[in-house]
């Protein structure tokens, strides 16, 4: 690790955020021409791209050219093999590696070089700034990635594998300023320390990530850890894109690395599908990258805290767990969760879409005394999903987790067209 490579890039991005709309753009489209350049030169895929699309480098200059490129899926890029993917002035094998999660269960492996990983931690060390982190307090990380612990950092890690009795005891005995972790984890710890009456140590801030956070999720982790929560949006194809500051008006995001695009989809009620582009990954890049996941942009210049960066509102989930109706209408999944979390008597819950028209639900009610009512559940399903579809509650004292650590609230099982 070069210290001062990565401090001059670290201080960079610390400065980018706080530039004006003007001079964002122009480190946009700087950057993108650079991107644009290499990739064709150097990266099959691109190149086949570009000339299938019967365009040039040239012809990209700035944002508004970028409509010109085709929108690529992760499932194209899977399609073909690091030879075609990876720029070929790199040896692949001194590249670092990360896996990225697939929708379709096939692994997909980002190749980063090594300047990316500066850019990759500063864009993670930006992150946490904003959540009032500073570099010698004590942070705890629980990730699923086999990281060394950074014994100068005072950073430790644990897994998300570990059970929550040794997170809490891991918790107990590091006593971390800050918690980092995927939401789920955080939450079975969080439930675990209620359910046993157990007490933690009280970080002062939660990082939760990897999954979008719902109301009560934020208000439970809040409850048991007496602390304030901030939430990460991050991708392994583009490091932290999003980032709430202590203003909690949404996301924060990183434009001076990122191009953040919003598609339209068809019947999309609002919602858009996220498109990025990663204006710093030269050994894998990623251009007009169909992220997956939807979500809605938020207004410009809200956030009193003064950063430049253009903010996010929402993620709403991934596309793929949009809920598609038979008369061809999509429903965000936020649609559903903002009225399923209304009820009173719900520990946890997931929707299931069998097929166009069944709805399971199955609603884990713990161990408390009000329980929900069936006919609740129904008249909420029917008012968002209309009446002609079936409903099924299955109620239990626990949701069995899935595999993976992630949790899915709702999980819609009806393939795309
Ligand atoms: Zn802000």
């Amino acid at each position: 690790m070069n210290f001062l490579k990565m401090y001059r890039t670290y201080r960079l991005m610390m400065r980018a955020q706080w530039l004006d709309r003007l001079k964002i753009q122009e480190i946009q489209e700087r950057k993108l021409r650079h991107v644009i350049r290499h990739a064709y030169k150097n990266v099959p895929f691109y190149k086949r791209l570009f000339d299938d699309a019967g365009i040039s480098p040239a012809d990209i200059n700035t944002l508004d050219d970028l409509e010109k490129i085709p929108v690529t899926t992760k499932s194209i890029l899977q399609e073909y093999g690091p030879e075609f993917l990876i720029n070929r002035t790199m040896v692949p094998t001194k590249l670092k590696t990360e896996h990225s999660s697939g929708s379709t269960g096939r692994p997909f492996t980002v190749f980063f070089h090594s300047d990316y990983v500066y850019v990759r931690n500063a864009l993670f060390l930006r992150g946490l700034r904003a959540a009032g982190y500073s570099i010698g307090r004590k942070l705890l990380l629980v990730t699923d990635s086999d990281n060394a612990s950074k014994h100068w950092l005072r950073w430790r890690y644990a897994s998300i594998q570990d059970p929550p009795e040794l997170l809490l005891e891991q918790v107990n005995r590091y006593r971390p300023d800050f918690l980092y972790g995927c939401t789920t984890s955080l939450r079975q710890l969080a439930e675990y320390m209620r359910s046993t009456n157990l007490l933690g140590f009280q970080p002062e801030k939660i990082i939760t990530t990897a999954e979008m956070i719902d109301a009560p999720t934020r208000r439970f982790l809040e409850g048991t850890f007496k602390a304030e929560i901030y939430d990460f949006y991050g991708l392994t194809e583009m490091g932290l894109v999003g980032w709430e500051c202590h203003e909690h008006n949404g996301y924060h995001l990183a434009e001076d690395t990122t191009i953040i695009e919003y598609l339209p989809i068809e019947n999309g009620d609002g919602v858009s599908k996220i498109v990025m582009t990663n204006l710093e990954l030269m050994s894998m890049p990623f251009i007009r990258f169909d992220t997956g996941d939807i979500g809605i942009p938020g207004k410009r210049e809200s956030c009193p805290c003064g950063r430049g960066f253009s903010m996010l509102e929402r993620v709403e989930g991934r596309r793929l767990d949009c809920i598609q109706l038979k008369d061809g209408r999509r429903v965000s999944p936020y649609k559903l969760t903002c009225q399923l979390e209304k009820l009173q008597g719900i520990a946890r819950y997931q929707v299931i879409q069998e097929d166009y028209g069944t709805f399971t639900v199955k609603v884990e009610t713990g161990k408390r005394r009000v329980t929900v009512r069936d006919d609740e559940i129904h008249k909420v399903m029917h008012s968002v999903l209309g009446n002609e579809i079936k409903v099924v509650v299955q109620k239990a004292v626990n949701i069995e987790p899935t595999s993976g650590g992630k949790f899915r609230v709702i999980k819609s099982q009806v393939q795309e067209a």
